[in-house]
Parts: C-alpha cells; structure tokens; sequence
C-alpha cells in the first residue's frame, strides 16, 4: 500500500500576528513545527504501512524553511518526502493550496501509484479543515472527513468511523481514497534515534509548479477566488456572573435557562 500523508507546517504558538494589508498572517519569525492534527495523519499512514506493507510518502506546500517538516516525517517513520516550494505557489488560499497538493499527488502517484491520501483535519494557522475534502475534489477520489477510526482494511477498500453532529457513522471506501482524520485516531509515537539520523540524511524532492504540471492561472494570491476584506483579532472579554438558587437544583434549572437564552445550548 502506498499512503501519501499531507503536513503543514505551521506556528506552534496562536499569538501570530495578522499583516492588516494583505490579511495574512505574519509568520516569519514565529517558531514552526508539525500541524498538530498532521502527526496524527502521519502516524496512521505509518501505522497502515507497519500493518499491510508498503510506503508512506509525505508532501507538503510551503517555503524554504518548510522542509524541517519533511525531515521530522521521516523520523516519524515516512519513506520518501517532497516539497512543492516554487514563489508560484506563495499566498495561495485553499483552492490553490489543494490544486497545487493534487497536482503534486498526481506526479507521485505516477511515480508510484498511491492508494491513499491522509490528512489533519485543520491546521493550527488557518484552521478551515478545506484541504482534505478539496484534493479528494481535485483527485475525483472519495473522502472521509473527521475520521476516528479505522475498523477494517483489505486490499480494495478501507472502512473508518468517522465523527458527525450527532454522533459517528461508518463508511467503507474503495481505494484511492481521502481521509482527513482527528485525534481520537491514534497517539502519535515519539521519534526514534535511528529515524532522527535519517531525517539528518533524508534527500528532500523539491519541486516547482512546472515540475507537476500545474496551471499557473490557479496559483498565488493573485489567481487565488478567496478575497481577504478584513482581519482582526477578536477582542477577549471575560465576564462573569453568580447562579442565586435555594437548592443545587434550583440552581442548575437557573443555569440551564441561561445557556438556554444566550443559545449556548
Ligand atoms: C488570500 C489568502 C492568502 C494566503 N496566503 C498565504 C501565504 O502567503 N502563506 C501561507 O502559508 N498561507 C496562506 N494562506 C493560507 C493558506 O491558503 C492556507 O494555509 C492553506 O490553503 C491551507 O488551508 P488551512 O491552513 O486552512 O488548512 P486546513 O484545510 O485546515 O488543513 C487540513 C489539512 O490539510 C493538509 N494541509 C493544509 N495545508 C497544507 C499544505 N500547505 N501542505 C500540505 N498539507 C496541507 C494538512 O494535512 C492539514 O491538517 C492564505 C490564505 C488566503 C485566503
């Protein structure tokens, strides 16, 4: 089986500032790492490659200092990793972003054919949770999103759990196939020593926009359909305020008819 797992890298703190002229986030100078949601994507491609066989392959869209992602993968158990870092690609949005992820995919899928695609279900910067269900788009593949569990696999399909509103449903894919997966999924192994040596020695494949094929007319933010009009950082506000009640009871019926006017429940 060869599974292609997508990773970000991302800020590790949330305190990242917002460029009020372009409505991006300033990340240069935020320390980076793994989207939190993709080590649980790439520990599952390596647990199914562990369980069935094959090879787990890794790509991600993002600059230069984005290859420190790549190297981590593989000290988490990836095969072979590659980078899709052309300026082509830079302030692309989410329909960009999984054009440019499919169009990678579809070159390494020539290379050798891939069966199945895991990602996060958001990232940590962004957070839209769009990639997943767009490649599967782009791919014409079927999806999954929120998935917490694989039940069953076999050599033509995997069955998975995956979370709804109101609880879960099971769904059995043929392959190739989209997951995008939560937390619930599996706790992501601690990197080994020998994996952390072939990260140092791992060969990264960098490739442009050329490279796979892609329409330059869909990439960056100037092809890009998304406008960003306004950001801003939400202001915090706390407030607070005492349930009166004679009773515990009394209390908890007050407090439900709160949550109830102010529609949190
Ligand atoms: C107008 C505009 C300009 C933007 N400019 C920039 C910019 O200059 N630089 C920038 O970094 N972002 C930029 N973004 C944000 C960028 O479009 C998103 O980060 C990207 O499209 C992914 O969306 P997301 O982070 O919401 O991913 P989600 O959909 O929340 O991610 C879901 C999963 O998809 C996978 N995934 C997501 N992104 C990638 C990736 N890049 N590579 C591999 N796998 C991935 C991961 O598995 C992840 O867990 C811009 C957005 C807009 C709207």
């Amino acid at each position: 089986m060869h599974i292609v797992a997508c990773v970000k890298q991302t800020p590790k703190s949330d305190n990242v500032k917002i460029d009020p002229a372009t409505g991006c986030l300033i990340r240069s100078g935020a320390a980076s790492a793994m989207n939190p949601f993709d080590e649980y994507a790439l520990e599952e491609a390596v647990m199914l490659k562990e369980q069935l066989g094959g090879k787990v392959s890794v790509i991600t869209m993002g600059p230069p200092q984005a290859e420190a992602v790549l190297r981590d993968s593989i000290a988490r158990g990836a095969d072979t990793v590659y980078q899709l870092g052309d300026m082509a690609f830079a302030g692309s949005d989410t329909w960009s972003t999984s054009y440019a992820l499919s169009k990678g995919i579809e070159k390494i899928n020539e290379i050798e054919p891939v069966d199945l695609i895991i990602c996060g279900k958001q990232t940590n910067d962004s957070d839209t949770g769009h990639i997943g269900p767009q490649v599967s788009a782009w791919m014409k593949w079927p999806n999954a999103a929120f998935v917490k569990k694989v039940v069953s696999v076999n050599e033509k399909s995997i069955t998975v759990e995956r979370l709804t509103e109101d609880g879960s449903e099971i769904l059995e894919l043929p392959f190739p196939c989209v997951l995008s997966v939560v937390k619930d999924i599996n706790s992501p192994r601690v990197r080994s020593v020998k994996g952390r040596i072939a990260a140092k020695r791992a060969e990264v494949t960098k490739w442009t926009a050329d490279d796979v094929a892609a329409d330059k007319n869909k990439l960056g933010m100037k092809n890009c359909p998304t406008r960003v009009v306004k950001s801003f950082v939400p202001k915090r506000e706390v407030c607070s305020a005492c349930v009166e009640g004679a009773t515990a009871k009394e209390k908890a019926a007050k407090l439900v008819e709160i949550l109830k006017e102010n529609k949190y429940i």
